[in-house]
């Protein structure tokens, strides 16, 4: 019995090593151990924010979908355990893959971007991201300043790369990328008309990522302006329209709530400008506080 102890341990090392390595040959691996445990990728029905603008991602990690009339745009891709889900969200609204003519992106994380390369080749459609974060998706995630080389994923191609302001426009609706780093170097929020079902229109606003994680905002030698670079990108989402409140995750806006509250008839859920703006407050105080705390 004591003789077999040493023997047992060294089976449940080797058994770790081999799921360490596994992750480290195979990231998405890890990816998926990841979203399993954060509850973030559990599949979904789509849901209809407001005319011809549907949400087609997971339970907590976004996928945009927006009608025109010459095709639709993607915006978000999951993980790469996400993108058969919103493949089947994208089919099950009667669309085809092949009617996505481009597809957006709020910022390079693994879990945004992970499922860019088999959605763009699902479809055919070309990636369009600012500068800064094209250089993360064409290098599948890799010298990420916060995450290392340990969160990558199938790396990407961007056709175009969008500057502060730009808009992109397709079959009547146009939508504005607005620049606002901090989370990436080139997180991109994105802002466009919608009509509800009211009939009124309204502003919609994507959030790309606000999130500090475990940042160093004070003297980060890989990301010198980042506490200047995030004191702006509020200054920015704060003075942007906000009526139709979105972003990367769906707990930011209570996407369940609002998901059941639609079941129930209240079609315009998605109409929250107070909830919003509260959000962006407490977002900001708790980014000056952690920096407040860091500079002390
Ligand atoms: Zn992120």
């Amino acid at each position: 019995m004591l003789k077999a102890l040493p023997r047992l341990l060294l089976g449940i090392a080797a058994i770790l090593a081999v799921i360490a390595l596994a992750f480290l040959v195979y990231p998405p691996a890890l990816q998926s151990a990841y979203a399993l445990l954060q509850q973030d990728n559990n599949p979904r029905p789509p849901v209809t924010i407001a005319r011809g603008v549907h949400w087609v991602g997971a339970s907590d990690v976004a996928s945009y979908l927006i009608e025109t009339e010459h095709g639709v745009i993607l915006i978000d891709g999951g993980y790469a355990s996400t993108a058969p889900q919103i493949i089947a969200n994208i089919e099950a609204l009667g669309f085809e893959m092949s009617d996505v003519r481009f597809i957006l992106n709020t910022h390079a994380h693994f879990d945004h971007a992970a499922g860019l390369a088999a959605l763009s080749a699902a479809s055919g459609a070309p990636v369009y991201a600012s500068a800064a974060d094209a250089v993360q998706l064409r290098q599948g995630g890799a010298n990420d300043f916060y995450l290392r080389n340990f969160w990558r994923y199938p790396p990407v191609e961007v056709e175009r790369e969008l500057i502060d302001g730009e808009q992109v426009t397709l079959g009547g609706v146009t939508l504005t990328a607005h620049l606002t780093p901090g989370h990436t170097k080139g997180c991109t929020s994105w802002t466009f008309p919608v009509t509800m079902h009211d009939g009124r229109v309204a502003q919609a606003l994507i959030i790309c990522s606000l999130s500090t994680l475990t940042f160093d905002l004070v003297d980060n030698p890989d990301y010198p302006e980042i506490a200047a670079d995030f004191a702006r990108t509020y200054d920015t989402l704060q003075s942007l329209p906000c009526e139709v409140f979105l972003g990367a995750h769906g707990n930011w806006f209570d996407i369940e709530g609002k998901r059941a509250r639609i079941a129930n008839g209240e079609l315009d859920a998605f109409y929250d400008p107070n909830g919003c703006r509260a959000y962006l407050a407490q977002s900001r105080a708790e980014f000056e506080a952690a920096l407040a705390r860091q500079q002390n």
